[in-house]
């Protein structure tokens, strides 16, 4: 059947082509409250814009599980042949929504699992490190990648600037200017948890984990003279690619996989194993195959499913929780807090962001509560209407924890060499022209006492990585 045109208020609409004026000519009515009706949605269009991450494409898909991890795990989505329908959302970091997608920076790798238990989220990069380890630190990071408040341009000098003062940085600094700092697509990256988190089993025992998506498709990168080629004629390369291949029924897919480490391994871990800037290397802590994740599904609507997505560490499910990662224990708190500042108190009502699973909090009034009304007198907890309460059988085992509540200087006895040049000395003849290439060309226009601030750092890391970059810098 035809359907009619209304307001938003299911009011008729009888001419959605001509205003309504006095005489042919107008002025205008104001009392064509169509025409004001479609001027101030038009206002209201977008949402504020992620402060990071704020370019980005998504899909859904689903995630089974091909192995039996349950000695680690009680989570029913990660049990042997679960299937849980979940969405994955890619972006960069620091360009602006309509930023280019082929530039150099790392790759956000969001997941959402839509589980019988409640939503589990996996706020996740194609780094397994990260540049600062103290959240203390990361608005002002962030600071050094957005643009300078007076030029209004991106500012590379800050970045160095940054860098060359931060040691902790170094490891993921290399990863940046690697080869596989400019990803060809979102296909082609892996993904990384990142954090350490924790698994927990049914006997309510607690082992340290890492999350690991391992690409199918292959790693494949541009370099930055393939990356400016392609800016040039196509702002949307990762978004067309993830897009198109969707479309074409060429799902891309990723193998899942985890690291564990005991309670005690950790004790005695030669590095600190909750640490963001390490990784665990593998030949002390092996991957584990776990199953498959694969996107199959184009969002229909890229704002409703994509833009007001809303990920969260925050989001565990019974059998899945966090870890004294101290970068990881601030996102707990900051990125719920981000999508109620940018889409709204109830965000977590809209159907992109909704648990298949019930919803009963005893959270009230706001803006936008659009659940269905349902009169109760338990508007409080407790209370003596039958309203939904607590149930111990959730409780998390304790967790351990040790040490004085004190402003611990994070740098101290921290090695922030070791790693970087472990993944220096793996790096093929070419990689390492790459990224002393990559790093001259990102450092131009920074003044000399930076540059040589941040090669020494390069010096302690692997002299040959010091002389790569200074010889580099001597042919841009
Ligand atoms: P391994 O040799 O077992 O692992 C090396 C890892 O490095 C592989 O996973 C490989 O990924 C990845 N890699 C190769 N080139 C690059 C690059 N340009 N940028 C980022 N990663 C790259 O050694 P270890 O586990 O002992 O780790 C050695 C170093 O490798 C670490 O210090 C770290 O920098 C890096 N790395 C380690 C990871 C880990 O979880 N242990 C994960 C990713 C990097 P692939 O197999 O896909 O080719």
């Amino acid at each position: 059947m035809k359907k009619t045109m209304t307001t938003t208020a299911g009011n008729k609409v009888s001419d959605n082509q001509n205003s309504l004026s006095a005489g042919p000519r107008g002025p205008l009515l104001m009392q064509d409250y169509q025409l004001l009706e479609k001027l101030a949605h038009q206002n209201r269009e977008r949402v504020p814009e992620r402060v990071v991450h704020a370019n980005g494409s998504g899909a859904f898909g689903e995630l089974t599980i091909t192995r039996d991890i349950s000695k680690y795990t009680k989570a029913k989505a990660l049990q042997k042949g679960a299937k849980t329908k979940m969405l994955a959302r890619f972006s960069t970091v620091a360009g602006e929504r309509g930023a280019a997608d082929a530039e150099r920076d790392v790759r956000g790798f969001a997941l959402k699992f839509y589980t019988t238990e409640g939503n589990w989220d996996l706020v996740g990069n194609n780094t397994p490190v990260f540049f600062v380890r103290d959240p203390l630190k990361f608005p002002d990071f962030i600071h050094t990648q957005k643009r300078h408040p007076r030029t209004n341009m991106r500012n590379n000098e800050a970045a160095w600037d940054f860098w060359s003062l931060s040691p902790e940085s170094l490891h993921q600094v290399t990863i940046l200017m690697s080869d596989r700092g400019l990803p060809k697509g979102y296909r082609n990256i892996n993904g990384y948890g990142s954090h350490t988190y924790s698994l927990i089993n049914e006997e309510g025992e607690r082992t340290w984990v890492k999350f690991h998506f391992k690409t199918q498709q292959g790693i494949e990168n541009f370099t930055d003279a393939e990356a400016e080629k392609v800016v040039g004629k196509d702002r949307e390369s990762s978004q067309k690619d993830l897009f198109e291949a969707i479309e074409e029924k060429n799902y891309p897919k990723w193998d899942f996989q985890i690291q564990v480490m005991s309670q005690e391994q950790a004790k005695k871990a030669s590095f600190n194993p909750f640490d963001l800037t390490k990784v665990w290397p593998h030949d002390e802590y092996p991957m584990i195959d776990v199953g498959v994740l694969e996107l199959n599904e184009n969002p229909q609507n890229y704002f409703q499913q994509i833009e007001q997505a809303s990920f969260s560490p925050s989001n565990v499910v019974p059998g899945v929780s966090w870890s004294p990662d101290k970068m990881l224990q601030a996102r707990v708190f900051s990125y719920a807090d981000a999508h109620r500042y940018r889409v709204g108190t109830h965000y977590e009502m809209l159907p992109v962001n909704r648990p298949l699973s019930e919803v009963n909090t005893y959270h009230m009034d706001g803006s936008m509560n659009f659940e269905e009304p349902n009169y109760s007198d338990a508007y409080y907890e407790p209370n003596s209407f039958d309203g939904p309460k607590e149930d111990a059988s959730f409780a998390e085992p304790p967790f351990p924890v040790d040490g004085d509540g004190a402003r611990y200087d994070h740098r101290e006895g921290n090695d922030d060499f070791t790693q970087p040049r472990a993944l220096f000395e793996l790096m093929s003849s070419d990689q390492k022209q790459q990224l002393f290439g990559n790093i001259a060309r990102h450092m131009q226009g920074t003044n000399e006492k930076i540059i040589n601030r941040q090669l020494s750092l390069f010096e302690q890391v692997h002299p040959d990585y010091a002389k790569g970059v200074k010889e580099a810098l001597k042919s841009v």
